[in-house]
């Protein structure tokens, strides 16, 4: 037992021990009432001391564990990698720890004077209220949302925020986790999963897929569309000629161009080896072979690192309008095309055959 447990006991020991003699005393022993008073006294005083230091015991330990507490809460506070702010209803930024100004630019001084409305895009920004709504205050709430940093860099994040009440006020705990690596990652896999590796285009299965698509709306909101498939002219004869890379350039080349030409909402895709397709969605013949007579003159044009290397392309073109794309599946479709471009390889190769 050390000292401190010691001392802590005294008071119960002197209690337990002089209370039992003075009932004792006061029952056989003092029958004038001045010795029964004085004994009621100290027995009345030794209680209330007892009472009292039980009490402040009590009150000690309290406070020991508040501190204890407390400094738990303010090394996870500032021990953790993802930002942690504490705001008012206001959005007003009262509190954060050390991620909760450096992955926002800012010093803690500068954080402090900061409103949320300040670290995220200004579009958004402009749509917060100024006070947040009750039924944003009840329970949890979860976010993936883009912050503004103290620079303008916007950067995703995943938040997690709940209202609690300190000392009458409602406070805000926003737990703000920068997410761009896993975003970036996402985006890397999805491309692996839609895109041609060597050539950046969609791959085949992206590019059927999306054919469905654009087929079902042309079915429902009676767009025309377009469709181009395309072949390289003469392709085995200049991997044979000038070797498999010159051959993967010449690729690679030809994505660019065709990329380059396109529209946002067209799609082009790596059909098979030296094979490529095109979806000019809610476009007429005309325009797509327009665009795509164009994408032929620029390949032609096309300077390699071998400089006698020639190069062009055979494409069939079809249109597709909502009467034609009933009861017409996609293979035939495909198929259809096919046959313009085998029309185009016979005639010579070197051009665009297409319907109507
Ligand atoms: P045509 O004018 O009739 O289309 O003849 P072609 O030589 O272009 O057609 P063919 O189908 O005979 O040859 C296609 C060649 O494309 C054969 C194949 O080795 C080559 N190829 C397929 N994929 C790749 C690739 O990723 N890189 C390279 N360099 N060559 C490829
Ligand atoms: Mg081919
Ligand atoms: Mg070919």
């Amino acid at each position: 037992m050390n000292r401190k447990c010691i001392l802590t006991a005294i008071p119960s020991v002197l209690y337990w021990i002089f209370g039992f003699y003075f009932f004792f005393f006061y029952l056989y022993l003092a029958p004038q009432s001045s010795i029964k008073k004085a004994l009621l006294a100290v027995s009345y005083l030794l209680t209330v001391y007892w009472f009292v230091s039980i009490k402040l015991r009590q009150q000690k330990k309290l406070i020991k564990d508040c501190q204890e507490s407390e400094e738990i809460y303010q090394t996870l506070f500032n021990l953790s990698l993802d930002a942690i702010h504490l705001e008012t209803e206001r959005g007003e930024i009262i509190d954060c720890n050390r991620s909760g100004h450096e992955m926002f630019g800012y010093t803690k001084e500068e954080m402090l004077t900061k409103t949320i409305k300040d670290i995220v895009p200004d579009d958004f920004a402009a749509t917060l209220p100024e006070v947040i709504p009750e039924e944003m205050t009840t329970g949890d709430v979860y976010v993936e949302r883009v912050n503004k940093k103290k620079d303008g860099t916007l950067f995703p994040t995943e938040i997690n925020t709940k209202f609690i009440e300190i000392g009458g006020q409602r406070r805000l705990i926003a737990y703000v986790k920068d997410i761009t690596e896993r975003k970036e990652l996402e985006e890397e896999l999805k491309k692996l999963t839609f895109k041609d590796e060597l050539t950046k285009l969609y791959n085949r299965r992206f590019i059927f897929n999306q054919l469905e698509i654009e087929l079902a709306r042309v079915l429902r909101e009676g767009i025309e569309m377009s469709l181009v498939l395309l072949d390289i002219d003469n392709f085995k004869e200049i991997n044979d000629t000038y070797g498999h890379l010159c051959g993967d350039d010449v690729l690679r080349k030809l994505s660019e161009i065709i990329q380059d030409n396109i529209r946002k909402l067209d799609y082009a895709g790596r059909y098979g080896g030296e094979e490529f397709i095109i979806i000019f969605t809610a476009t007429g013949i005309e325009t797509a072979w327009q665009i795509t007579e164009r994408i032929r003159e620029q390949f032609k044009k096309q300077k390699f690192d071998s400089e006698n290397l020639m190069v062009s392309f055979s494409a069939g073109m079809i249109k597709i309008d909502q009467e034609g794309a009933k009861n017409r599946t996609i293979d035939d479709l495909i198929k259809e095309a096919d046959n313009l471009l085998y029309q185009g390889k016979n005639m010579g190769k070197d051009q665009i055959v297409k319907t109507g």
